[in-house]
């Protein structure tokens, strides 16, 4: 007899992993399909996130800053090292440690949580009916579902101006597996991938550059912030080079010749190795058969509505796949959203407090509007900031680098916007996410108590100077009361 379950999920990354949890802690019966193969062969969970994505990007920059710390940093506290030297093959295996214990521990919550891991690819058919086809060889089966969840996530997008070639062009996964610290190194695309790549690889000595087509540097983030942010990479000799486009390149031998243009016209740069870095795209291919009735928006993304249901009701998309920020937190609520509303709970996604992290140092972490789109908005606001250069707990740190920016309705106080660029911006920032889904006014960061000495407390004179009231820093503007 066929197979049939409450809930299949087809992707076992971040979003359908999450999914498939839920689902089966409710009650329900699930099963996740899932075709990855792993470096060792094995089928793995975990999908983008945990395989070739955030954890292992986070454990090279993790090994990478201690490095560099070590190198540059430990001296003005007085600490000399000796024969510093790094052991890339260590650092790779610690890296691939991690991976496999995640993915592993996705796994075993899925043992014990009861959901069926079916290894291989899936495909939705017409009528809730799912093709299963093993990876492991024989027929494909044919599943029943009461309702389906699609999370097949995304690729790297290739160019034609830089097609992938062995070691030596390669994407964001090949770029996470370099055996040795490439002498000169090339980056097409300063998103966030582009500079936390090229951050672990300067760090450890490479001389990278990265060439943006873009004139304006993460336009995605506050401009005050993203110059600061630059000026921070520029110093630790990431040579990011903005309103450069990539036009064509040529892999021979151990080397790169890449062709960009720029404002004083066509250029050249050889590199020993190139990452591509120019966004990703969804996976659809293969996804639906021609008459699921899902259908693609004019980005190639599944149409889905607010509650991510596709046009076939009882079939929903989430994560990467779907509109909104391309990220794994994004992608684990929009999870939990579906699966809850599966089960009649009325639960909704607060699109607009997602924090967005680069995993740099300094980082830069964001949430909600930044001050260019308020302004063309028209409505009124006004803005606080406060240097990290100003707080005793970041100079004890030696982290005295960066900013907070608050942006906050002129009338209503609200809170439209948090951006941080400094240590440990990635934790901070949440602060600014719970205010912001409380629908907190600034003047409740402001009466709000902060531990003294942390560097939280750069948030509060953040917030304070919103009203001309930081208390720790000198000539600002003050408001009469
Ligand atoms: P994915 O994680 O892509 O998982 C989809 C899964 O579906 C894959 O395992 C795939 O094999 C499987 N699949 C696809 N089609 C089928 C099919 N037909 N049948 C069966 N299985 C199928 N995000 C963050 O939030 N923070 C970060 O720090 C961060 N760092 C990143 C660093 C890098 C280098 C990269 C590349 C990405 C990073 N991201 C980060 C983005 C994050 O990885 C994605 O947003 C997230 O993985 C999306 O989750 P998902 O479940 O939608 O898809
Ligand atoms: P993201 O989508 O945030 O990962 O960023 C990818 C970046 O790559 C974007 O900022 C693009 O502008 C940039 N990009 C895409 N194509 C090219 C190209 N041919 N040359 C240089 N930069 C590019």
């Amino acid at each position: 007899m066929a197979k049939s379950f409450e809930i299949v999920v087809i992707g076992g990354g971040p979003g359908g992993y999450v999914a498939a949890i839920r689902a089966a802690q409710l009650g329900f019966s699930v099963a996740c399909i899932e075709k990855h193969i792993n470096k060792d062969g094995d089928a793995a969970l975990g999908g983008t996130c945990l395989n070739v994505g955030c954890i292992p990007s986070k454990a090279l920059l993790d090994s990478s800053h201690k490095y560099i710390e070590a190198k540059e940093s430990f001296k003005v506290h007085g600490i000399s090292v000796k024969d510093l030297s790094i052991d890339i093959s260590a650092m790779q295996d610690r890296k691939d440690g991690i991976v496999r214990n995640l993915t592993k521990g996705v796994a075993s919550l899925f043992k014990a949580n009861g959901v069926s891991w079916l290894k291989g690819a899936g495909k939705l058919l017409a009528g809730k009916q799912v093709e299963f086809v093993p990876a492991e060889g024989g027929d494909a089966e044919t599943i029943a579902a009461e309702n389906v969840i699609l999370a097949s996530g995304s690729v790297p997008v290739e160019i034609a101006s830089a097609p992938l070639k062995d070691n030596l062009v390669v994407d964001s996964t090949g770029a996470l597996d370099f055996t040795d610290v490439p002498k000169r190194l090339g980056i097409i695309g300063a998103g966030i991938i582009g500079l936390e790549l090229g951050s672990v690889w300067r760090r450890l000595g490479a001389e990278v550059t990265i060439l943006e087509a873009q004139e304006v540097f993460l336009p995605m983030v506050d401009q005050l912030v993203a110059k600061d942010a630059i000026k921070q990479y520029k110093k630790q000799g990431l040579d990011v080079k903005l309103g450069a486009r990539v036009t064509g390149s040529e892999a021979e031998g151990n080397e790169v010749t890449i062709a960009y243009s720029d404002n004083s016209g066509d250029q050249q740069l050889v590199v020993d190795k190139l990452i591509v870095a120019v966004g990703r795209r969804p996976v659809t291919e293969n996804l639906l058969a021609g008459d699921s009735g899902v259908n693609l928006d004019e980005r190639g993304l599944i149409f889905v509505n607010s509650y991510c249901r596709t046009d076939v009701p009882g079939v929903y998309a989430i994560g990467d796949i779907v509109r909104g920020p391309a990220l794994a937190h994004k992608a684990m609520e929009e999870a939990v959203m579906v699966v809850e509303r599966i089960a009649e709970q009325p639960v909704q996604l607060n699109y607009d407090a997602i924090p967005s992290v680069v995993y740099t140092h300094p980082e830069i972490a964001w949430v909600g509007q930044t001050e260019e789109q308020v302004k063309a908005s028209g409505e009124a606001y006004k803005v606080g900031t406060f240097p990290f250069a100003a707080s005793g707990r970041a100079m004890a740190a030696n982290e005295s680098v960066g900013l907070v920016k608050f942006i906050v309705h002129e009338e209503t106080d609200r809170v439209l916007g948090v951006h941080i660029v400094g240590a440990q911006a990635s934790e901070l920032i949440q602060q600014a996410v719970i205010g912001m889904e409380f629908g907190a006014s600034v003047e409740d960061f402001q009466l709000m108590v902060f531990a003294h000495p942390s560097l939280s407390e750069v948030v509060h004179e953040a917030a304070l100077d919103v009203d001309g009231k930081a208390v720790h820093i000198a000539k600002r503007k003050r408001k009469k009361k």
